[in-house]
């Protein structure tokens, strides 16, 4: 079903109006989570004003620690709710498990499944049988090809709005938290009609990493991007380290579309 091959022309997945897979690099920014009213409406502000027409944010989070932040949970998808009603963005959130996936796919307008959860695959099928639009992380340690079985996964449930992220993979470089694998973007657009977009931010962990692969991705034909900005990422409750400031995220949404533009 993902097969470039078994298709009549390239998928396009429809994220409230934003259309992810045609002729425009779609943008996706915000923190990595949801972590008060304040917090979540500064930084939306700040989004919408780059141009950006989606917001990141998870509610709940897969954390390594269990004693790290684990998200606010449904007061989380509450605020995300009333975020998009303020400012007109299309919220893009994780689902963690099967049983708040309802409540999940309630608030958001497409739906993530994290990197830790490529192949849970009752997670998948769920997803599969969402009405919303999926996004698929890549496993930190996954092939491409068990990348596209997962995206299978979903896709065999009847949910064909699915659309790959490559978020860095594990390897001994220890500059990094992980390395983005920038050339499993034309790989899996070659073998895929699926649209495909990069988050440079879990791919880096790292702040001033992040525009200079963001630009990797682009200028590697990705779809779009995925990244985490804080209004204050010294206070952030999690992934502090690799929030772009504020100037940082407007800038890169100008850098990223002129590298687009010159494809
Ligand atoms: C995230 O997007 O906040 C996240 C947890 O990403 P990943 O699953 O890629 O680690
Ligand atoms: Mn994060």
């Amino acid at each position: 079903l993902a097969s470039a091959d078994a298709a009549t022309g390239r998928t396009v997945v429809d994220v409230r109006g934003v259309r992810i897979g045609g002729p425009e690099l779609v943008l996706v920014g915000g923190p990595c989570g949801v972590e008060s009213r304040d917090q979540l409406f500064t930084v939306a502000r700040y989004v919408a004003e780059a141009g950006v027409k989606l917001l990141r944010a998870g509610a709940f989070k897969p954390r390594t620690s269990p004693y790290a932040f684990q998200g606010l949970g449904l007061e989380g998808l509450r605020l995300l709710e009333e975020v998009r009603a303020e400012f007109g963005l299309g919220i893009v959130t994780e689902a963690t498990e099967v049983e708040t996936f309802d409540d999940v796919e309630r608030s958001a307008d497409m739906i993530q499944i994290g990197a830790r959860n490529m192949q849970n695959f009752a997670l998948l099928r769920r997803a599969g049988r969402a009405g919303k639009p999926v996004l698929l992380k890549r496993g930190p340690s996954a092939t491409l090809e068990e990348w596209l079985y997962a995206a299978e996964y979903v896709l065999g449930e009847g949910n064909r709005q699915v659309v790959l992220c490559e978020r860095g993979i594990r390897t001994w470089s220890d500059h990094a938290r992980n390395t983005l694998d920038v050339s499993v973007v034309p790989a899996a657009k070659g073998l895929t009609h699926l649209p495909v977009m990069v988050d440079p931010s879990h791919a880096t962990g790292r702040r001033d990493l992040v525009i200079p692969c963001a630009l990797a991705g682009v200028a590697a034909g990705a779809d779009g991007l995925l990244v985490e900005t804080h209004c204050h990422p010294e206070k952030a409750l999690s992934d502090g380290p690799q929030a772009l400031l504020p100037s940082d995220f407007v800038r890169l949404v100008e850098l990223a579309q002129g590298v687009h533009r010159a494809l």
